[in-house]
């Protein structure tokens, strides 16, 4: 007789999501993810990768694409008023710079490859602890286990009546993909490695800052940061004059994205009394949004993403494991959330040389190792 297949609904097709359903795929499961806009891409530019995310990246098969198209920068650079505060090469570090267009077509590609059911203009409304999902075209269906992958407005959250804590920050960001233009930028500063990240500070007379990130041969992720309290600094499309006059080093880049229209985030944390309810588990930003900081939102997304598909694979009872995976897992991802959050009211990253201690811990981390949780003798 052979064994029915166990089956998993999503909700959402951003990067936790489709991690999810790419593991669960690949060990056995059959699942069908619902996205709710009529084509599934990535918002967004650029994005920073850690070991933690790329160990689960290895671990689906989609390692060497997302290689294939990013960049391990010489140094992460920071500068205060245009000073050089630090160069950290972050060795021993595995990181990696990129596009979130090109992480998400390397994701879709894995799930579709693994044979996920993928279904988009599908908004999902709600789930219930015994394995109901519901949408907004009125049906149901059934599942041994429905992953609430669905962002920081997460309708599965929300129909759960899950308690949640949301802190906002002062600050926010407007990120953009432009070309590198390498050279009119080594014409302005010579001496300047141009394929550092270089995270350009301005605490004073104004709080303005320029996170500077390429993300291959051709593409410039830059990230504009300005209080919300700042009209000016937070305007889209970008107030050319005002960030060229404190950034005049960047002009060619800032010229770049004031031609692109621009959406001005702000930072939030969001705390949930719990992750899991019965056969629902939460990941990503709809149970764990967090500040920019230490970039580790889609990382911890990620690696939460497969840590569940390897518990619920393994597990006899799906509503006892999903509570015994929150109670290992959670600790790390709350550590993220409160060093960022931290970052994000002291603006501490500004002084450079943060890339240690607590600040890499979740970076360094390898969700894929079955040894991870064992204590040393
Ligand atoms: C400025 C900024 C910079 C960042 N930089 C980094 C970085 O460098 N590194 C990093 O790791 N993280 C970074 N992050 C965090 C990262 O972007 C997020 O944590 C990550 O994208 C969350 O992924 P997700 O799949 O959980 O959610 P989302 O990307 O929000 O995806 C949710 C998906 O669900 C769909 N959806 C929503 N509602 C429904 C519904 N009802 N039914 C069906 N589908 C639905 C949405 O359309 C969407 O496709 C950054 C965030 C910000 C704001």
């Amino acid at each position: 007789m052979t064994e029915r297949r166990r089956h998993a609904e999503i909700s959402g097709g951003g990067f936790a999501g489709l991690t999810a359903a790419t593991a669960l795929a690949q060990m056995g499961w059959s699942v069908r993810l619902h996205e709710r806009s009529p084509e599934l891409r990535a918002e967004g530019a650029g994005i920073v990768l850690w070991n933690n995310s790329l160990q689960v990246l290895d671990k689906i098969k989609a390692g060497p694409d997302l290689m294939s198209n990013s960049m391990t920068p010489p140094a992460y650079e920071t500068r205060m008023n245009n000073v050089i505060q630090s160069q950290e090469t972050l060795d021993g570090i595995r990181w990696r710079t990129l596009t979130r267009p090109h992480l998400h077509q390397t994701l879709l590609v894995a799930a579709r490859e693994a044979g996920v059911e993928i279904i988009s203009g599908s908004e999902v409304t709600g789930a219930t602890a015994d394995g109901t999902i519901s949408f907004a075209n009125g049906e149901t269906a059934e599942a041994d286990l429905i992953i609430g992958a669905d962002g920081v407005g997460s309708a599965v959250r929300d129909s759960l009546g899950i308690p949640l804590e949301r802190q906002r920050s002062r600050d926010g960001i407007t990120r953009f993909l432009v070309p590198r233009r390498k050279a009119e930028l080594q014409a302005l500063e010579p001496d300047t490695e141009w394929d550092n990240v270089i995270d350009f500070w301005n605490l004073e007379p104004r709080v303005l800052r320029v996170l500077y990130t390429p993300a291959n041969d051709q593409e410039l992720y830059i990230a504009l940061m300005a209080p919300a309290a700042d009209a000016q600094g937070s305007r889209v499309p970008i107030d050319l004059d005002l960030w060229t006059s404190v950034f005049p080093q960047l002009a060619p880049v800032l010229a770049d994205a004031a031609k692109i229209p621009g959406r001005y985030y702000g930072y939030q944390t969001t705390r949930l009394d719990h992750w899991t309810e019965g056969k629902v588990a939460l990941i990503g930003d709809a149970a764990h949004a967090m500040c920019p900081a230490l970039a580790q939102g889609a990382g911890c997304a990620m690696q939460n993403a497969w840590t569940l598909a390897a518990a619920a694979t393994e597990a006899a009872s799906i509503p006892e494991a999903l509570q015994e995976w929150e109670r290992l897992e959670r600790p790390l991802t709350d550590l993220a959330q409160d060093r960022s959050q931290w970052y994000a009211d002291t603006r501490e990253m500004a002084k450079g040389n943060q890339f240690q201690g607590e600040t890499v811990t979740t970076a360094l981390y390898n969700p894929t190792d079955p040894h991870r949780h064992e204590v040393p003798a």
